[in-house]
């Protein structure tokens, strides 16, 4: 039995720092034709082509399984002392621990397992960890994609929906889309646990149902994804939950029909390049005036530029509770979702809007609308006319209008 893994292997009596992770086969078999004793091979290149044996029987002081379900388990082994770190899909991970035990139980026959997998030149060999699909003929319908699957591009075949194969994929890290028809993403993508680069652009995602934002609710994709491309869509409208995705670096909405862009965006204290060229936005929220921005196109939006009002009449209440209770919620940016609070509450945390000075404002809210030159929020401007743009500012605070109006 042999997997294709990622290993790390750790040597407990070392103080050295520990080595990276590499693409390797783990292997469980007898040693030799005569030598029925099990063994587990690791080879980790393709120079040293006898790779690492390690003694199974006797030498196995403890199996770290914790994490199994993600495809992580650690084997401890006593002599040498060595930890393998290993990771790969679950599925494969638990038959080969299934395998372990069963040898370290004595229940399996040494002989049962073929001498050719401890052959290291079968072990060289590296999983497929790209798949492209360009024509509908080529659509693997029965055998599915490789488990091992890192970079997945199915590109211009008119797919009217998302395949729901694709969310087996655990060690997916790039899913390209483009050039498709589909209408929504299913809500569990947000459960992809390695998924870096979402790329859905020239697709039909404004003309999807009301749920088809459910996909960036809390999930691991929030805490993985850092590039998102939804360019191309139809959308007149981009949701809220966008500020979710705590770890986007960069956005491109751009050739839609935005007319403006959700104060959350603002809380993306990663984002670095943002592309809303072809849209009709009016104004930028004012959640971004303190960003830096790498690069900000906002190229053909022919409205961008004109501040429509000067007034500042603002009229602030006593918040109520609740909204105090959401705010806090917001600030420590504590998780929350129907399971822990109430149901109703969810959309009011949703749809919170950001001050300039970056706290949240629950329920109504007061705005100034003022204008300011994106060249000083980014150190690369793209824009087809006035670089001056007209930002819409929520504001929480008199002090916060002040220093809005009257910048120090
Ligand atoms: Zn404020």
């Amino acid at each position: 039995m042999k997997i294709n893994c990622n290993v790390e292997v750790v040597n407990r009596s070392l103080p050295a720092p520990r080595k990276k992770a590499q693409r390797s086969c783990l292997a469980i078999g007898r040693q030799s034709v005569k030598n029925n004793e099990l063994h587990l091979l690791l080879q980790q290149t393709t120079q040293n082509k006898l790779g690492t044996k390690y003694k199974i029987d006797e030498n196995i002081e403890k199996v770290f399984t914790k994490f199994v379900n993600n495809g992580k388990a650690t084997i401890r082994l006593k002599e040498p002392p060595h930890d393998l770190n290993i990771q790969c899909d679950a599925i494969q991970l638990k038959s080969f621990l299934r395998t372990l035990q069963l040898g370290l139980s004595k229940k399996l026959d040494a002989s049962v397992l073929c001498i050719s997998n401890m052959n290291p030149k079968s072990i060289a060999q590296a999983p497929k960890t790209k798949v492209t699909i360009k024509n509908k003929a080529d659509y693997p319908v029965l055998q599915g994609f490789p488990r091992t699957t890192e970079e997945l591009n199915i590109v211009g075949l008119e797919r009217k929906s998302f395949d729901r194969q694709i969310l087996r994929l655990q060690s997916l890290r790039v899913l390209n889309l483009s050039d498709n028809k589909i209408t929504s993403l299913p809500k569990e993508l947000a459960s992809l646990p390695c998924l870096i680069e979402l790329i859905v652009s020239n697709n039909a995602l404004g003309s999807g149902g009301r749920n088809k934002w459910t996909w960036m609710n809390e999930g691991t994709l929030s805490k993985t994804l850092k590039l998102l491309d939804l360019s191309g869509n139809g959308l007149i409208h981009l949701s809220n939950q966008i500020g979710k995705l705590k770890k986007l670096v960069t956005l491109n909405v751009s050739c839609n029909s935005l007319t403006s862009l959700p104060t959350s965006i603002g809380t993306l204290s990663s984002l670095k390049y943002l592309d809303i060229s072809h849209n009709c936005i009016q104004n930028l929220p004012g959640s971004l005036m303190k960003f830096r921005f790498e690069g900000l196109n906002i190229a053909h939006n022919p409205d961008i530029s004109r501040v429509r009002s000067q007034s500042f009449a603002v009229n602030f209440t006593v918040s109520t509770l609740t909204q105090l209770g959401a705010q806090k919620v917001l600030y420590y940016r504590l998780p929350y979702d129907a399971s822990i609070i109430p149901f109703t509450l969810v959309p009011c945390l949703d749809n919170a809007t950001y001050c300039v000075c970056g706290k949240a404002v629950v329920g109504q809210y007061n705005c100034v609308e003022t204008s300011k030159n994106v060249s000083q929020i980014a150190n690369e401007v793209t824009a087809s006319g006035d670089t001056n743009v007209s930002f819409q500012c929520v504001v929480c605070s008199h002090d916060c209008v002040k220093s809005l109006l009257f910048p120090r």
